[in-house]
């Protein structure tokens, strides 16, 4: 049910901005879903459609991208990109990884009417 909190929260949060500034439809959501965030893409999906019911998001296409995490390597001490959890770094194939970003949900970008 993690995603459907998710899905209610992202949903409050884009009809209260754009009602905010004055607007009376949201067309469109991308999000940026970290690889590393275990979320499940559809069930996501289906929590959005759930949770924009009967809002000025109901019609809203939810659109998510997933964004590679950034990782901090202890063994070579430099800021890695790594696309899925339980990877190693790509650069000297150590497993001493700190996820700095990638855990996250954002809401990237919104159009409205
Ligand atoms: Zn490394």
């Amino acid at each position: 049910m993690h995603e459907l909190s998710l899905s209610l929260n992202t949903v409050d949060t884009v009809v209260a901005q754009a009602q905010k500034q004055g607007f009376k439809r949201v067309t469109k959501v991308t999000l940026a879903i970290g690889t590393l965030s275990c979320i499940e893409h559809q069930a996501l999906a289906t929590g959005f459609e759930f949770a924009s019911r009967g809002t000025i998001a109901e019609a809203a296409i939810f659109e998510i991208e997933a964004v590679a995490a950034k990782v901090w390597c202890l063994d070579c001490q430099q800021y890695v990109l790594i696309a899925e959890r339980g990877i190693c770094c790509p650069i000297c194939q150590g497993y001493q990884l700190k996820v700095e970003a990638g855990e996250e949900l954002m809401i990237k970008h919104i159009e409205v009417e």
